[in-house]
């Protein structure tokens, strides 16, 4: 079976084609960061617009890559939340419209199962069960995962998102936007221990998340530090480490709890080479193996939406004839394949 996956949940217009037997044959991305860049972060209206204008242009690609044409594709999967709704619309709209002309079945995709997934499209895929530690734009969850669609929620964070915090925190030190990478590039020159950051809720028990208090001591550190030499890269540094210190903490406690031998990492901060060393670290240490999507597909791509919809397509999972996008989507509503969802 060859899965059309389209991805448009925010600020990438992401394309692929999974085939069961053969694997990925293609994929295709269009970041819109340059468009966004000049409003400091993403623009809903704009973020639509341009999906409209690359999605055609990016499916022809996607085809043309993978040596097939449209009538060779089997089924659709589209992202159908969370996300933001005009963006989830654009995917939505096409990925049904395509189905119904072309008379295969399709299927909306949880964005986060996809980012979920991600790290068994890679040689080697780890085995159920396994804990999965999400951190993306969006979303910082621990859950352990007994199947596909078998999801239960250990811990989150109770405010910002670890990506969320890397952006707030990027654009007050004034790195620009998206703020992850840049203040991972900024870090590189600074000192990690030149001043203290709080690892936050590691001196209670639980796996939930705060990283709002981190952003707040880092606005203050940077109002009182800005003009000495250095300060933009160290406090860059020791804010990096801190969340990365703070994650490695709780993944730890996490494998400890559920006895699983095998993380994976998924998610935009998956992306940071620092939190991959810590945790590849940890787990030599502990007993248990992390494993990462390549980096491209830490952030939003095609493939992880063509891969998870492939799994409930190929279980006979299909949808009524409308157009499905949700902003809200509690990942707890989610079932294994082919057992019926609340939608
Ligand atoms: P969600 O998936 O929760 O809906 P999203 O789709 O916007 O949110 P992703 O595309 O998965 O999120 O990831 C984007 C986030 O990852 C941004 O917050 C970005 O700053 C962060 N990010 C990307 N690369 C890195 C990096 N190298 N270090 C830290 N953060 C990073
Ligand atoms: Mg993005
Ligand atoms: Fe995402």
């Amino acid at each position: 079976m060859r899965v059309l996956g389209i991805e448009t949940s925010c600020d990438e217009t992401g394309i692929a084609i999974y085939d069961g037997e053969r694997g990925l044959l293609a994929h295709a991305l269009h970041s819109q960061v340059d468009l966004h860049a000049a409003y400091g972060g993403v623009v809903p209206e704009i973020a639509s617009r341009d999906h409209v204008r690359k999605l055609i242009p990016l499916l022809d690609t996607c085809l043309a890559e993978a040596g097939c044409e449209r009538g060779d594709i089997d089924g659709v999967a589209y992202t159908a939340g969370p996300g933001l709704i005009g963006a989830l619309l654009v995917g939505a709209s096409m990925g049904r419209a395509l189905a119904t002309a072309l008379d295969v079945p399709a299927v909306g995709v949880h964005h986060m199962e996809g980012h979920l997934l991600a790290p068994l499209l890679e040689p080697d895929p780890p085995p159920f069960p396994f804990v999965a530690l999400l951190v993306s734009g969006g979303h910082t969850m621990l859950i352990e995962v007994t199947d596909i669609g078998r999801y239960r929620l250990l811990g989150e964070t109770l405010d910002d998102a670890a990506g969320e915090a890397f952006d707030k925190t990027a654009k007050l030190l004034g790195l620009g936007y998206p703020g992850g990478p840049a203040l991972a590039r900024c870090a590189t020159d600074g000192r990690p221990d030149a001043y203290r950051f709080p690892r936050p809720m590691t001196d209670r028990p639980g796996l939930d998340f705060s990283f709002s208090g981190l952003k707040t001591h880092t606005r203050n550190l940077w109002a009182e530090r800005r003009d000495s030499p250095g300060a933009q890269a160290d406090i860059a540094a020791g804010f990096q480490r801190a969340v990365v210190e703070t994650l490695v903490i709780k993944c730890r406690r996490a494998m400890q709890e559920t006895r699983c031998g095998h993380l994976i990492v998924s998610g935009g901060v998956g992306a940071n080479l620092e939190l991959r060393e810590a945790l590849r670290r940890a787990g030599e240490k502990a007993g248990w193996q992390a494993h990462y999507p390549r980096i491209e597909f830490c952030t939003d791509n095609g493939a992880m939406i063509a891969f998870a919809g492939y799994h409930r397509l190929a279980a006979g999972e299909t949808e009524p004839e409308r157009i499905f996008a949700r902003p809200r989507w509690p990942m707890d509503e989610l079932r294994p394949p082919g057992e019926a969802a609340s939608r």
